[in-house]
């Protein structure tokens, strides 16, 4: 028999396990359980050297508890331990300077520091006052029992064991009794034990329960991994019903030599913005939930599991924001998931456009925040068409590098041009979120030869040829009864009167919106909103677009902008043509009615 006191300050080691570990307070059955399997994992791999001999009994863990007695057991039949080594590594801990450690680092939280100084086995004293351990060695050699007070008074002691492996007992403190239920057993060990690479059974009762998947899908290689297995494992982790819409499978090897699982699900609707999960895993076992930090920001939706065991165990979110390996792993990350969409693109077209609504305003945001993701995703960023369908900037230009591309951001309201320029057979791509405005925004930013314009803002791919009309008086009358100023000769910028031909039976006129002074506008108005104040209007240059080819404006032509019933004419041309983009302002209106009376009267 041997007494002793473990090695370090103890008075100092128990409550600093207590006080910092106290939030955190279930990860000690993670720090039993991984111990457990990793004696297991040890002892296969002198089996499979050749050094020790293959027992008969299958490998596994058992944890078992008693409600009365109020204690808590788990079993391994790893490669237990000889006197020597319980001395070695459980009686000598590597505690110098913790103390001073810990003062140092008090922001940071404990579990790290609980890592640091390879304290795990330790970490039962939170809810134990008393554990005793009965260990035997793989070695012939004889069993021991080791058994320590909360106050690190320890004994040891022949032990009782006879078979290969180690039982350690943890006798409860009062108010931890809930340890010994085995729902609440289930849940923590679910959390972080359900993919350990051990069987590890639950008993409750005469019952007795496998809690975790010793392979996880993760750990698989992606060719024998099937799509069901893929969404059953993505439901159950995340606890969602619906289907993922797609996931990335990465197996990166040295140097940065982490896989994992993510997926991107779906939305149930516009304004379903789902939080990030990212789950982070060390070698199977669990460390830590919503580790937004390893996974770019601009992936904000996706789920998932990440196995890094480059990371230490036990990490902290200070340290994941400046390590220069979490970077890696994040721009990682990106080329995968640009990779997989490129990949899910040309494989099934039908599919990726099935997705891709859902996916659409991540990708899109994405994009204008990094610029290797754009580049990657570039070919593959899908257009609605206001006709239905999608397409790529690519298949819109018919693989020209330059052009002109037309959206329309509410086919309701923008009505009339939809259907001159469906007429034309010109396609016009639907921008009905403001992402995807920004978007194509980006677009051109990144290529000067393309441009985006609205439907309104230019009729120049919808015109019927050129029409050799002299249009100076026209113009002038068109000023006139538009209220702008005639511009002066040779003057450069937007004309406030323009003339295209279209069909005979279009509109005699229509008003063209300035792109980018509604851009402009459409800013401000964001700005505005975003800052409390939704009253704010910028104005929008509105131009009119005169149709030569109609023959209310052919005989215009031909009458002056003196000619009071020219003016009439033009007024009404210009207030019809006003309805066709917008609601008309109380005073257009009124005089709109007017007009409308006038003429009618003259009938
Ligand atoms: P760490 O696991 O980080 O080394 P721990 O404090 O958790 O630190 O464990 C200390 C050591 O005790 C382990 O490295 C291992 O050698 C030994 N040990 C703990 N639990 C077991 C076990 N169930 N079987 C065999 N050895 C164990």
């Amino acid at each position: 028999m041997a007494n002793g006191a473990l090695s370090v300050d103890t008075e100092h080691l128990f409550p600093i396990i207590k006080k910092w570990l106290y939030s955190e307070k279930d990860i000690y059955l993670r720090e039993v359980l991984s111990n457990a399997c990793d004696a297991v994992t040890k002892h296969k791999r002198l089996v499979s050297l050749g050094e020790a001999a293959e027992g008969d009994a299958e490998y596994r863990i058992d944890i078992r508890t008693d409600a009365e007695a109020r204690t808590l057991t788990v079993t391994d039949n790893g490669i237990g331990m000889t006197r020597d080594e319980v001395e070695t590594y459980i009686n000598n801990i590597a505690l110098s300077g913790a103390v001073d450690f810990i003062s140092k680092y008090e922001g940071e939280g404990g579990s790290g520091i609980i890592g640091h100084f390879g304290l795990g086995f330790y970490s039962m004293f939170m809810v134990a006052d008393r554990v005793v351990m009965q260990t035997k060695s793989y070695q012939d050699a004889p069993a021991v029992c080791w058994e320590c007070d909360e106050a690190g008074n320890y004994e040891m002691s022949e032990g009782n064991r006879e078979t290969r492996g180690t039982e350690i007992t943890m006798y409860l403190m009062e108010d931890e009794g809930a340890y010994c239920n085995a729902q609440t057993l289930k849940t923590i060990l679910e959390r972080y034990c359900s993919f350990m690479p051990v069987p590890i059974y639950l008993h409750d009762g005469e019952k007795e329960e496998q809690i975790n998947e010793t392979v996880p899908l993760w750990q698989r290689s992606a060719s024998d991994c099937t799509d069901e297995e893929y969404k059953e494992f993505y439901k159950k982790q995340f606890h969602d019903y619906a289907d993922p819409l797609f996931w990335v499978h990465i197996n990166a090897d040295y140097p940065l030599n982490f896989k994992g699982i993510l997926y991107f699900p779906q939305r149930k609707n516009a304004f379903d913005a789902q939080e990030s999960e990212i789950r982070l895993f060390y070698n199977s076992v669990f460390v830590a939930d919503n580790i937004k930090e390893v996974c770019p920001e601009f992936l904000v939706n996706l789920k998932g599991v990440l196995d890094c065991p480059e990371l230490p165990l036990n990490v902290s979110r200070s340290y994941l924001q400046n390590d220069a390996y979490v970077r890696k792993v994040a721009s990682h990350i990106v080329k995968k998931v640009s990779d997989r969409l490129n990949q899910l693109f040309n494989q099934n077209r039908e599919e990726y456009e099935k997705n891709w609504e859902g996916i659409k305003p991540y990708i899109e945001y994405g994009c204008i925040r990094d610029a290797k993701f754009a580049e990657k995703t570039e070919g593959v960023v899908l257009f609605e068409k206001a006709t239905g369908g999608w397409c790529t900037l690519d298949e819109y230009l018919e693989g020209k590098e330059e052009g002109t591309v037309y959206y329309t951001t509410d086919p309701k309201a923008q009505s009339y041009y939809l259907s001159l320029f469906e007429q034309k057979n010109v396609p016009v791509l639907l921008f009905d979120t403001l992402m995807d405005t920004n978007y194509a925004q980006f677009r051109e930013s990144k290529n000067e030869k393309i441009k985006f314009r609205r439907i309104d803002s230019d009729l120049e791919a919808v015109k019927d040829g050129e029409q050799e009309t002299e249009t100076e008086a026209l113009e002038a009358l068109f000023c006139k009864a538009t209220g702008k100023e005639l511009p002066k000769k040779d003057e450069d910028g937007a004309k406030p009167v323009t003339f295209v031909s279209l069909g005979e039976e279009d509109a005699p006129a229509l008003v063209s919106v300035s792109e980018e002074s509604r851009r402009m506008a459409e800013m401000m108005r964001m700005y505005s909103i975003q800052n409390g104040r939704e009253d704010f209007s910028f104005p929008v240059e509105e131009g009119l677009t005169v149709n030569l080819a109609n023959p209310l404006v052919k005989k215009l032509a031909t009458l002056t902008a003196d000619d009071e019933k020219a003016l009439r004419i033009a007024k009404h041309i210009y207030l019809s043509a006003v309805l066709l983009a917008r609601p008309l302002k109380p005073e257009e209106q009124k005089e709109f009615l007017a007009l409308n009376r006038e003429i009618l009267m003259e009938l």
